[in-house]
């Protein structure tokens, strides 16, 4: 048997996850965020998967030319736009669509040959102080964009900073921001990524772009996935390879770090941080084995983690252990190895076998 580290991909829960987007969107066209290789589940495979997605939203030239590679003749959007002037020929000849957030961006758009259409993205900061144009200078930037040939169409969007945060004033403040930026304009808005789908219903214009809550991550803070009807996507499991009886302070793994509280049952998985599993997950960790609530303890290991065994008598050398994903919301991990479901889902390494079940 090869080595047992996989992750199962749920289709039908991706489409399910994207209806719950048309549900509370019912009126904009969704852009699909694929960036990072969908979040670490698989680009082409996801896409595949999201025949009502409108478009795609990705982060590079790579991504946006698998895509088209693999057959997708939707519209896909470089959500960073340009990184130089000598992306333009592929952007132009691949039919991409670009943000732009920059005044160099502007001038290589400019300067460049454009030999076909190019519909582009307008990024405003509308307060988050990353990529954008201030508010006020939307009407002197599309005058500019307007003189440049082959610049068809012209979007507006904006991103937020806190909308996972539905106590936090910025958000509202942001979305005033942005409409008084494009009231003097013509042309679609695109402004919610998942948190502002489900929290902030102002935010919901002619497109939103969701990404997290496709593969099933709660987009708003104090609210898990079930409670907003999302199911997980990604089951991450592998196989126990090892148990071991260890008696009363009985040090496990690297560092020492921690001594077994009596005489217990210790079992070994085949995962670690070299798969993607965080290596900052804590002592107490929720993990399941052969579907019983289990725990991490000691130190994670490239490729394998120890787990207390005392809730599951029955485990054997063979058994299942899932780390996240069905039984188990990713959030819950996340936030005991102190970081959030994004970061786990797009750290899932290629040594990893992918299982898709639609
Ligand atoms: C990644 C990204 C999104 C998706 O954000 P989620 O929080 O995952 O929904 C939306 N818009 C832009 C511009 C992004 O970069």
């Amino acid at each position: 048997m090869s080595r047992p580290a996989r992750a199962r991909i749920n289709l039908r829960a991706l489409q399910h996850n994207f209806s719950l987007v048309q549900q509370a969107a019912p009126d904009s066209q969704v852009m699909a965020i694929v960036k990072a290789n969908a979040y670490g589940h698989g680009l082409v495979s996801i896409a595949q998967a999201l025949p009502g997605a409108a478009a795609f939203g990705v982060s590079c030239l790579d991504e946006a030319i698998a895509l088209r590679e693999a057959g997708f003749d939707r519209r896909i959007v470089l959500l960073e736009g340009l990184f130089g002037p000598d992306e333009i020929s592929l952007i132009n000849g691949y039919r991409l669509d670009v943000v732009v957030h920059h005044e160099s961006q502007l001038q290589w758009l400019a300067q460049g040959h454009l030999l076909h259409p190019l519909d582009v993205w307008l990024k405003i900061d509308s307060g988050m102080h990353r990529l954008g144009f201030a508010a006020d200078h939307v009407r002197e930037i599309v005058a500019h964009l307007r003189k440049i040939p082959q610049i068809e169409t012209v979007r507006y969007m904006t991103h937020f900073s806190c909308a996972d945060d539905l106590d936090n004033p910025d958000t509202r403040l942001q979305i005033e921001v942005f409409n008084q930026a494009v009231a003097a304009v013509d042309g679609e808005h695109a402004l919610a990524n998942s948190a502002g789908i489900l929290g902030w219903p102002a935010a919901r214009a002619d497109w939103v772009r969701p990404g997290i809550m496709l593969y099933g991550g709660s987009p708003l803070r104090g609210h898990t996935a079930q409670s907003l009807g999302l199911q997980p996507v990604m089951t991450l499991g592998t196989r126990l390879i090892s148990i071991k009886t260890c008696k009363r302070g009985d040090a496990i793994g690297y560092g020492a770090d921690w001594r077994c509280p009596a005489d217990m049952r210790i079992g070994v998985a085949a995962i670690g941080y070299g798969d993607g599993y965080p290596r900052h997950a804590r002592n107490g960790t929720p993990l399941r084995v052969n579907g019983h609530p289990a725990t991490l303890v000691g130190r994670v290991s490239m490729d394998m983690i120890s787990i207390n065994l005392d809730t599951v008598p029955n485990a054997q050398v063979g058994d299942e252990v899932i780390l996240w994903g069905e039984g188990l919301p990713i959030d819950e991990v996340a936030e005991a190895a102190s970081t959030i479901s994004y970061e786990l889902l797009c750290g899932v390494g290629t040594r990893v076998q992918f299982e898709y079940i639609s």
